[in-house]
C-alpha cells in the first residue's frame, strides 16, 4: 500500500473535500505531492499521480535491495534519485583532538 511510504496523507474524507473544491482539470495527489495536480498526470482511478507512483515504486525496489530504509525515504523521498556513492561520505571521521 502506497500509504506506508508517506509521512502524511489525507484521509478519505479530506481527500473527497479537497477534490470537491478543486477545478475540473485538477485532482488532489495524495502521494508525495500533497497538492492539486493536473488530472492528466493520473492513471485511471489512482489516488496518487504517476510521478509519485514511479518514485514510490523506485523506493520499494531500493528498500527490497536494502539500499535505503523506509524511514530514510519518508524523511527525504528524493533519496531514491541520489547516487549510491553517498554512503561513503557518511563515513566521515570527526577529529576532536583539539578539545
Ligand atoms: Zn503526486
Amino acid at each position: 500500500m502506497y500509504r506506508n511510504f508517506l509521512k502524511s496523507f489525507l484521509d478519505t474524507q479530506s481527500l473527497k473535500a479537497a477534490n470537491k473544491h478543486s477545478s475540473k482539470d485538477l485532482k488532489y495527489c495524495n502521494g508525495l505531492c500533497q497538492d492539486l495536480v493536473a488530472k492528466t498526470q493520473f492513471s485511471s482511478t489512482k489516488m496518487i499521480c504517476r510521478s509519485c507512483m514511479n518514485t514510490i515504486n523506485l523506493a520499494k525496489k531500493q528498500i527490497e535491495d536494502q539500499k535505503i530504509t523506509l524511514e530514510q525515504f519518508k524523511k527525504d523521498p528524493t533519496i531514491v534519485y541520489k547516487n549510491n556513492n553517498e554512503e561513503e561520505t557518511k563515513i566521515t571521521i570527526k577529529k576532536c583532538n583539539k578539545f
